[in-house]
């Protein structure tokens, strides 16, 4: 564990053992809402060695747009801080922050922001935009990605696949019942001519 934590923190300067940690933190709190169907993304925020808030993402269970674990993590931090500044506090996020959660961490004005995978879609931290080092807004958080990439890509590659799998499934099961419904339909002539046939004997009777 402790190489792990020298070899992460040779691999990006200014990224600290309490940031990795975090990061791990992060990265099992992603697991668990995986289990829930939620997409396994999630933030902690520390000031120091004190966790202020952790959160996942939310926006399956609450069918909310808004609910990313970032944004989620950021509220509950200013409503425990008592204070929407969050100075000196850092984020540790398993996903490079879309566009929305960027933006939040710099309005939130936090001090660090650390990440682990990049996201090609949406990330708005290196890959599509840069929010948190943009010069033209009011502030910006010192930044690092790719702390521990490699488990929080694995993470999500294997919700996707196992996702895939289950709409695999459920296909395959939809094509079973409609294959099943269709021989009954071809059956059910025969009954009415049975039916018929019976009608027309109790009539002539
Ligand atoms: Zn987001």
């Amino acid at each position: 564990m402790m190489n792990s934590l020298r070899l992460v923190r040779s691999a990006h300067a200014g990224v600290g053992d309490v940031d990795v940690r975090m990061m791990q933190r992060a990265i099992l709190l992603a697991r668990s809402a995986a289990l829930a169907g939620e997409v396994p993304i999630a933030a902690v925020i520390y000031r120091g060695d004190e966790v202020i808030a952790e959160a996942a993402n939310t926006r399956e269970r609450e069918a909310d747009p808004t609910g990313h674990a970032e944004i989620v993590a950021i509220r509950e931090a200013g409503r425990k801080l008592g204070e929407w500044r969050l100075e000196g506090c850092s984020m540790a996020v398993t996903l490079e922050p879309c566009p929305m959660c960027a933006g939040a961490a710099v309005n939130a004005r936090l001090a660090k922001l650390v990440y682990g995978a990049t996201d090609p879609k949406a990330g708005a931290c290196e890959t599509l935009f840069n929010i948190p080092s943009d010069t033209r807004l009011n502030h910006r958080c010192e930044m690092h990605g790719g702390v521990l990439s490699n488990q929080c890509v694995e993470l999500l590659r294997a919700f996707f696949r196992e996702r895939r799998a289950e709409q695999k499934r459920a296909k395959e099961a939809t094509r079973a019942a409609d294959a099943a419904r269709e021989v009954r339909t071809t059956a059910s002539p025969q009954v009415s001519s049975a039916e018929t046939s019976s009608n027309a004997k109790r009539r002539s009777a």
